[in-house]
């Protein structure tokens, strides 16, 4: 089974259709592709056309941002109800939060002299949701940094000009979102959060003891070791197990749709849960 639950179009930072994602996964294969966009939805009707005509298995997805202990964490929603109005409330709750985060990072930038920002971000974003990477994209193109890496440090986190922090729900809430839609509920790339060991696996005990069926054992930038721990977590916690590249489709990256380390234990499995 070659799946990719876990990719974005430029329904939010992606920049990709929905149509070209499922093309290239199609080109690589997959028998499963999730089109998991941030806080929304829009760009799964598309994607199931596309799906549909060359007979690929479309999971709907998306990925929430939310809370766990004031600290922001993304969760994966697979297999949801795209018309469910609960998951849609709390969607919409959530790109109203980033309207006005976005409003308050172009205000940011403009006290340290970045003018125009909003407009700008809005450019790049073609009209779609703003999302921190637009602005990020904007500020490495008008020459204030070189990369994604340096200007997330520099501009976009903490008390850096364009760091601002948003209010996300609890994730609990968000597990309720999600098993409200009939999905299932994943913690996204484990080892991206700045946390020790211990703190994610603090984090995995509360996502499981909220409901949350899974996490993500494999991305494309997965270790060895961590596709291993990532795998030991879901027996301990007895946790779902799913992977995904994050497929951003963004120039001067490796990462390709499709391309990943098997789950070491099949038998956890998100898909076979759907
Ligand atoms: P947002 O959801 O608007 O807060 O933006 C978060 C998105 O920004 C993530 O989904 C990534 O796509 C991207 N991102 C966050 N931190 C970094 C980083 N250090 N380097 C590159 N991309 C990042
Ligand atoms: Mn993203
Ligand atoms: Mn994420
Ligand atoms: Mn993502």
């Amino acid at each position: 089974m070659k799946a990719d639950l876990h990719n974005h179009s430029y329904y939010s930072d992606g920049v990709l259709s929905p149509s070209e994602l499922v093309e290239l996964s199609n080109k690589a294969s997959c028998d499963l592709f999730s089109l998991t966009d941030h806080d929304t939805t829009e760009g799964i009707i598309e994607a199931q056309l596309e799906a549909d005509k060359l007979g690929i298995t479309l999971i709907n997805g998306v990925e929430i941002s939310a809370f766990w202990h004031n600290m922001a964490i993304h969760i994966v929603g697979l297999g949801v109800d795209i018309d469910n109005d609960i998951l849609q409330n709390g969607l919409e709750h959530n790109r109203k939060l980033r309207k006005v985060r976005a409003e308050k990072i172009a205000l940011g930038l403009w006290r340290s002299g970045i003018k125009d920002a909003l407009e700008k971000a809005q450019e790049i974003s073609g009209g779609s949701m703003l999302t921190r990477t637009h602005f990020a994209q904007m500020l490495i193109k008008e020459g204030y940094c070189k990369d994604m890496k340096s200007v997330f440090r520099r501009y976009m986190t903490g008390k850096k000009p364009g760091g601002v922090r948003v209010e996300w729900k609890a994730f609990d809430e968000v597990i309720n979102w999600i098993h409200s839609a009939g999905g299932k509920a994943l913690i996204a790339h484990p080892f991206r959060y700045r946390m020790t060991h211990t703190k994610i696996k603090k984090m995995l005990y509360d996502f499981k003891e909220a409901s949350g069926d899974g996490l993500e054992v494999v991305n494309a930038n997965s270790s060895e070791e961590e596709i291993s721990l990532g795998n030991q977590w879901s027996e301990n916690y007895n946790l779902l197990a799913s992977c995904g590249s994050d497929f951003h489709g963004w120039p001067n990256q490796r990462i390709q749709i499709g391309n990943l380390s098997d789950l070491p234990n099949t038998s956890r499995a998100v898909w076979s849960y759907l």
